[in-house]
């Protein structure tokens, strides 16, 4: 996947021709028996299930080290696997972008680790990451779990300083499967606090959890099921060559040192990987909300449906259907195009942290934003988009949309969790909008309305100026309020305007999904594929208006007679929308994901179905 949206595009135009859609880059992996659908199987045999399933991706990956060989491969097989199966995703995510990548990045590669490493890549052991505690919420910004320096091991003792310290819900219950973990806990050495690092600790062996290591299973979940647990830790011994230790360092006399800058900014250092993760969390609902969109669609075309106004007809026939799930469909590639343009600038490495107080006040809720404000936004719209599509094309698929086996409530349940997972959004929303406020790397956009005249609130120049204008009124009222205050102690004047904050960077995320669904249109040179493109361009442009009508309407921004035209405007596009093709031009791997109502023969499929 040397380019994504290349990739999307690449497909849209075979699409628009009738020629069969180039497969995904890293389909051909998932091509063996062990990823097929299955029966219902009780939640340990499906827990061994993501382990087999892990177990054979790996081979034929070639160790875990070969995925990190570029962020675009490792995003191509991970968005992947999430429309294969969105347990394996989660613990491969996690294994590979958090727990191998740290290890890899933020280790001195001493023969300590690198055995660990090693025994990570032939997945002897299974990676997992251990930051969230469970008796505070928004525990990534005071974490208590405490590594105390031991010259006598050497190495570290790592501790739960109280029962409610214990860390929160890293996958390690199931027996007999060794576990490791990337677990974050604040150094103690020479007496004195030195801030959060992370350390690689075997979990638990075949055997069970390793000694000074306490494990707790959490009741299982059908919400994208995993061997969540609790774990709590009693002065457990970690060998000195597993602290991945960055740029810092304990002497030989047990002196600790590290640059002075790197210090500021030791958890946003110590959380580097958390990019990874939000990109891949990114890439993992863009192609859940594609493969959504596209399997009710094609449901959509086949369920041939009763009235008295119409008898016997496909139910996309109606415009109330299309409404859904055209809007679904022009949802799935906008969210591709916005998530495909962060990740782009990211494996170019032009997405960066910021530097000095810059960091500092980035992190004012959460870490994340700190480590990369882009792919975290990135990650919460992305989620935003899947949860409504994913809701929206399980209500118009009736009861089948409830079924396990059509997928969609497994890809429902992964942007659920995704709202927590990865970083809780709102506390990322917060801080986007903190540093877009507080002009942080930010400059407000210029907004000019167009002269007339213009087509129709449909012409990009006109929707371009909406989202402009009202990003800039949000910025404005946002940095008057909040844009000079300091935390913590500004929650008394800051309360009352939070939501102002949350409304910003939704704005400013909106104006980047728009940017980047233009800069897609625009390159795109075959008429037909165009032609099409252009038409979902303009249906999420009716929605990004229509979200935001009445402040367009009470800023004068739009006329009255503009809004009560839009239902007519919205109907006029979904005529000219080319359903089969921009659905079929989403690349979903259908052959792999069995799903029955995606054939037209689905009665006699669902009797033979499996989950
Ligand atoms: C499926 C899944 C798997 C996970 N796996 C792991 C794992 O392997 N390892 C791991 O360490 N963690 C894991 N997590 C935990 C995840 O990182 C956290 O759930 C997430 O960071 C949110 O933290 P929390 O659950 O403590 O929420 P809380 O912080 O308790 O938040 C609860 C609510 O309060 C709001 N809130 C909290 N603080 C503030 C504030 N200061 N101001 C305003 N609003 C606030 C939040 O927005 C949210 O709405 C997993 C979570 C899920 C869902």
């Amino acid at each position: 996947m040397a380019d994504p949206a290349r990739d999307i595009r690449t497909r849209l135009e075979a699409a628009a021709h009738g020629l069969p859609v180039p497969e995904p880059t890293a389909a051909s992996l998932f091509d063996h028996e062990v990823f097929s659908a299955r029966s219902s199987v009780s939640p340990d045999e499906h827990y061994h299930l993501t382990h087999e399933r892990m177990r054979v991706l790996n081979q034929r990956l070639g160790g875990g080290r070969s995925v990190l060989r570029s962020p675009e491969w490792m995003l191509a097989v991970l968005e992947h696997a999430a429309m294969i199966d969105p347990s394996l995703f989660l613990r491969a995510m996690v294994h590979y972008a958090v727990c191998l990548n740290a290890a890899v990045r933020l280790g001195d590669g001493n023969e300590e680790l690198t055995a660990a490493v090693d025994r990570l890549d032939t997945l002897a052991t299974v990676g997992g990451v251990l930051i969230t505690e469970v008796g505070r919420g928004n525990s990534h910004i005071s974490v208590r779990t405490r590594a105390e320096y031991d010259p006598e091991l050497p190495g570290f003792r790592i501790t739960t300083p109280a029962p409610e310290d214990a860390k929160f819900m890293p996958p390690v219950g199931l027996p007999g499967v060794p576990k490791t973990g990337v677990v974050y806990a604040r150094l103690f050495a020479g007496g004195r606090d030195r801030g959060v690092f992370p350390y690689l600790v075997d979990i638990r062996d075949e055997h069970g959890p390793r000694p000074g290591i306490g494990v707790d299973r959490l009741p299982d979940t059908s919400v994208t099921p995993l061997d969540y647990s609790l774990v709590s830790f009693d002065n457990a011994p970690v060998p000195f060559g597993r602290w991945l230790r960055d740029t810092a360092e304990i002497t030989p006399r047990g002196e600790f040192r590290e640059p002075e800058e790197h210090a500021q900014q030791r958890l946003v250092r110590s959380l580097t990987v958390s990019s990874s993760a939000s990109a891949a969390g990114a890439a993992a609902l863009a192609a859940a909300t594609r493969a959504t969109a596209a399997i009710a669609h094609r449901y959509a075309r086949h369920r041939r449906t009763e009235s008295t106004v119409a008898e016997h007809v496909p139910v996309i026939d109606y415009r109330v259907q299309q409404d859904s799930l055209f809007g679904a469909i022009s949802s799935a590639y906008a969210t591709t195009f916005l998530v495909d343009s962060a990740l782009r600038r990211w494996a170019e490495g032009r997405t960066t942290a910021p530097e000095g107080d810059d960091a500092a006040g980035a992190a004012t809720w959460a870490p994340w934003t700190a480590v990369n404000r882009e792919l975290s936004l990135a990650k919460v719209s992305a989620t935003t988009t899947a949860e409504r599509v994913c809701a929206e094309a399980r209500r118009r698929c009736g009861a089948q949309g409830v079924l396990t086996t059509n997928r969609i409530p497994s890809y429902e349940a992964l942007a659920q969790i995704y709202n927590s997972a990865g970083g809780d959004n709102r506390l990322i929303l917060l801080d986007v909008g903190r540093a877009l406020a507080a002009g942080t790397g930010y400059q407000p956009p210029r907004a000019e309305r167009p002269s007339p005249p213009y087509r129709s609130l449909t012409d990009p120049r006109m929707c371009s100026y909406l989202l402009r204008a009202d990003e800039r009124w949000l910025h404005e009222q946002a940095s008057a309020a909040v844009g000079t205050g300091t935390a913590p102690d500004a929650l008394e004047e800051w309360n009352d305007h939070l939501w102002l904050l949350l409304e910003l960077a939704s704005a400013h995320a909106r104006r980047l999904e728009f940017q980047a669904f233009g800069e897609a249109v625009g390159s795109v040179s075959d008429p037909r594929a165009s032609r099409a493109l252009r038409s979902a361009y303009e249906l999420w442009e009716l929605d990004a208006v229509g979200q935001r009508a009445a402040t367009h309407l009470a800023h004068g921004r739009i006329t009255a007679e503009e809004y009560l035209a839009l239902p007519r405007l919205r109907s006029t596009v979904l005529r000219s929308f080319d359903g089969p093709v921009l659905a079929e031009g989403l690349g979903v791997p259908f052959d792999q994901l069995s799903v029955p109502i995606a054939d037209p023969d689905y009665p006699y499929l669902l009797k033979h179905a499996r989950t």
